[in-house]
């Protein structure tokens, strides 16, 4: 049987770029690490032993923020440093470890222990002006994902 054209133009494959960025947000917005319904593992701690940190780029992060807020954006607002981050979860070792730092400031109101930055909906709210460590960041489950695309 022949195809029609609007049969063909639903078979068209996207660009690569297009598919990794789609399954990506799949992936991190509904099957984070491989767990159904999971979101943005990497954007909170929930009862993990994780930081998220170092961030080189800390000056720089807050630079980019006061130009986006139209407001200097004083350091302690969003980054925890090494003295407050130890007393604040004593129990995670990876918040004892200096070279961890500065991390960016989480939640703490927050269940899930949620960047400051993540919004209700599980989306960076300044995925345009992120840090390096979060640009750069992919973890291995996604990575297993994507590098096969
Ligand atoms: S800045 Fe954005 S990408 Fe980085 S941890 Fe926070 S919410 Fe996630």
């Amino acid at each position: 049987m022949s195809r029609t054209s609007t049969e063909t133009s639903i078979l068209e494959v996207p660009e690569r770029d297009t598919l990794v960025d789609e399954v990506t947000l799949h992936t991190c917005l509904r099957n984070c690490m491989g767990t159904k319904d999971m979101a943005a593992g990497c954007c909170t701690l929930g009862d993990r032993d994780y930081i998220i940190g170092p961030i080189p780029d800390a000056q720089a992060l807050l630079d980019r923020l006061s130009a986006l807020w139209k407001r200097k954006v004083p350091y302690k607002e969003v980054f925890i440093d090494y003295a407050e981050g130890r007393a604040l979860f004593p129990k995670k070792s990876q918040w004892q470890r200096k070279e961890c730092f500065p991390a960016l400031r989480v939640n703490t109101k927050d269940k899930v222990l949620g960047c400051m930055f993540l919004t209700d909906c599980n989306l960076c709210s300044i995925h345009e002006i992120r840090s390096v460590t979060c640009a750069n960041y992919s973890c291995t489950y996604l990575k297993d994902i994507t590098d096969r695309l």
